[in-house]
């Protein structure tokens, strides 16, 4: 990490390499620790020496100078897609650097709400892909926020080896398991209780048996092998692309309404730990 500043008129140093920044002093007082050096000693020009290596005090000087800018979100409603906010992923902190982020974050007393806030938002934007590394990081920081909002994109707990887990408080880990075990659940029943014809609305007399033979085998065997993550509405609309449905009016728009009977109840479900009754 390089860092630069324009107007400087003051000087740190890195002990550990021999490496010398100039810097802006009042970028450095946003931080409360050297805020109290100032205070203490006086406004010595004398260049000030860290116990850092010349990155991290790379890293920590930009973020005392150019504090971060919260990841570029964007809308995607229009699809109906899960999530909603979907991240510019050129705009977010890499997730290596992060724990060195908070971590002088932490050590330089940085603003909570400009600085470790906004690291958050960050962290959080890498849940999809490192659902896993968000959440355990994310509780170790005392990032309950992050860690409950994450939840919703792990995967079901026991495809994780024990390595893996073996960070996670066993509160934190309970609950997770909780909330996957009523999502599986809950899924389950509305996936068995959802009909093709319900009532013998939409019903199709030509394909009636065959058509409602198709919907009961595809879901019981979608019922057997569900998980948290499963897209329940999503693998039961391959009905729609199979004979008799396919190219039969009735059949289609009643497994075409069915579909989206189950996205709408199982989009209601819990899909993060803070949702769960306690
Ligand atoms: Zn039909």
């Amino acid at each position: 990490m390089s860092f630069q500043c324009t107007n400087p008129d003051f000087y740190v140093r890195s002990a550990d390499d021999a490496e010398t920044f100039a810097v802006r002093r009042d970028a450095l007082c946003t931080s409360e620790v050297f805020r109290d050096m100032f205070t203490c000693c006086g406004d010595s020009d004398e260049t000030l020496d860290l116990h850092e290596s010349a990155d991290s005090l790379a890293a920590l000087l930009t973020l005392l100078h150019h504090p971060p800018q919260p990841p570029t979100q964007f809308k995607r409603d229009e699809f109906n897609l899960i999530p909603k906010v979907w991240n510019d992923t050129k705009t977010v902190i890499p997730l290596p650097l992060l724990p060195m982020l908070f971590e002088l974050a932490d050590k330089y007393a940085l603003p909570s709400d400009s600085v470790i806030g906004v690291l958050a938002e960050h962290l959080l934007a890498h849940a999809p892909e490192a659902p896993l590394t968000v959440f355990t990081f994310a509780l170790k920081q005392g990032l309950q926020n992050v860690a409950s909002k994450t939840t919703q994109y792990l995967q079901p707990m026991a495809n994780y080896s024990l390595g893996e887990v073996a960070l996670i408080p066993v509160e934190a880990y309970h609950r997770v398991i909780q909330l996957q075990d009523i999502r599986v659940k809950t899924m389950r029943q509305y996936l068995l209780s959802e009909d093709l014809f319900p009532h013998g609305y939409g019903e199709c007399p030509s394909h009636l048996r065959e058509a409602t033979q198709l919907w009961h085998t595809k879901r019981m065997s979608l019922a057997v092998k569900l998980e948290t993550l499963t897209d329940v509405a999503g693998e039961m609309e391959n009905v729609a692309y199979q004979e008799p449905v396919q190219n039969c009016v009735l059949c289609r728009k009643a497994c075409i309404a069915a579909v989206e009977m189950l996205r709408y109840k199982c989009r209601k479900i819990y899909r993060t730990v803070d949702k769960l009754p306690s």
